[in-house]
């Protein structure tokens, strides 16, 4: 009963097929829980069972969430980590003191706050640049030489579409590496690695898990021997920033739906963006997939079978007439987070008034209800 060969098959079959995991013991068709921290020795006091020692180091059911996803992301091998956040940090405290970074502006508001405050204590470079202008960050990676260049794309709550293959080529050049968080495209839609990332990042808080019910982070790498995913794996174990086995096993489980879920919420939020477009209240929807996104050219080439569930849009009037409608949505919950079944609103100026978001703009996830009832509920909201 061991794990069928899933390589060849398609996203759809590896994630509702768990990548082929079962339960050895059982034969369920379900992967089961390990909660035990630690492992028998043998009488030869050899680990007795697939070198098995302490949890911090094995973690089944992290490893069993860490198998779907490299499976689903065309990676070499993946880890996951307690939060989004934590696998941001693993990445960043890899850096040398002294070392130059290029992280993109205006990217999500927890990534850009931990990352200036780090750098600023640890004597490293920060540079900051609009990576969405490709020609700016191949001048910064040029001019700076960056250890290590990070971007997201689509950028969370502008977003912004990154050339990540040119991207790549720009930071490789200058001898760095680049990351990308890719939360908002989810693997079904951008395989980062295959356009040249050598990490990619998720919070699988997000879409991933997608049920808003587990915090978790999740990276991908494209070569497991190289010195950076070493070092990520070396402090992972040391310094302990382990997914725990409840967690793992929920993330796996919200991941058998993955393919399934991004494609009806990427319908989704390509119906409200169009009904958006045309309505008397709004002065700019932000979506990659129409047309008149300044992105949208890239996207295409750069996203398959959707444009994901992130869709921004400002409401003419300002932040009252913005906070008016979310007061007056019935079926978006008024929170913060991204790529759950259920649709949520976020009025981003309240959150971030520093960074430039306009006043008016709302930050949707769309879930997977019916999009007639998504349209009526934004129809009402909004006056019409
Ligand atoms: C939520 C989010 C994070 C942080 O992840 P957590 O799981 O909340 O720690 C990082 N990047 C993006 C794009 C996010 O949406």
């Amino acid at each position: 009963m061991s794990p069928k060969k899933m390589e060849n098959f398609k996203p759809a079959t590896v994630a509702a097929q768990a990548a082929g995991l079962l339960d050895d013991a059982t034969g369920g068709v379900v992967p089961p829980i390990h909660p035990a921290t630690t492992f028998v020795r043998d009488d030869n006091y050899e680990p007795a069972v697939d070198g098995n020692v302490y949890s911090r180091s094995h973690a089944p059911n992290g490893q069993m969430a860490e198998k779907i996803l490299a499976q689903l992301e065309g990676a070499a091998d993946a880890m996951v980590f307690p939060s989004g956040m934590a696998a941001v940090a693993a990445v960043f405290r890899t850096l040398a003191t002294g070392a130059s970074v290029l992280v993109q502006s205006q990217i999500y508001w927890g990534t850009t706050a931990w990352i200036r405050d780090f750098c600023a204590r640890r004597d490293i470079t920060l540079i900051e640049v609009e990576a969405a202008d490709t020609a700016s960050f191949q001048a910064a990676c040029a001019e700076h030489k960056p250890a290590l260049a990070w971007v997201e794309t689509p950028s969370n709550p502008w977003l912004r579409i990154v050339d990540l293959q040119a991207c790549a080529q720009a930071v490789h050049a200058a001898g760095g590496v680049l990351v990308a968080d890719l939360t908002t495209a989810t693997p079904i839609i951008t395989q980062g690695l295959s356009f040249g990332a050598d990490i990619v990042m998720h919070s699988a808080t997000k879409a991933l898990n997608g049920h808003s019910d587990v915090l978790a982070g999740a990276l991908s790498c494209r070569d497991a021997q190289s010195d950076i995913w070493q070092a990520i794996r070396n402090d992972r174990n040391a310094a302990g920033a382990v997914l725990g086995p409840f967690e793992a096993w929920l993330l796996m489980r919200g991941m058998r739906t993955l393919p399934l879920r991004v494609e009806r919420m990427s319908a989704n939020a390509m119906k409200l963006a169009e009904y958006l477009s045309d309505h008397p209240s709004v002065e700019t929807v932000l979506y990659p997939g129409l047309p008149t996104h300044d992105g949208h050219a890239l996207a295409s080439q750069q996203m398959k079978g959707g444009y994901g569930s992130l869709v921004s849009f400002v409401v003419k009037g300002g932040a009252e007439k913005a906070l008016g409608a979310v007061k007056r949505l019935q079926l978006f919950h008024p929170a913060t987070s991204l790529g759950g079944v259920e649709s949520l609103v976020e009025h981003r100026h309240t959150i971030e008034p520093h960074t430039g978001i306009p006043e008016g703009l709302l930050r949707m996830s769309v879930g997977i209800e019916d999009a007639g009832d998504l349209i009526d509920d934004l129809a009402q909201a909004l006056g019409q």
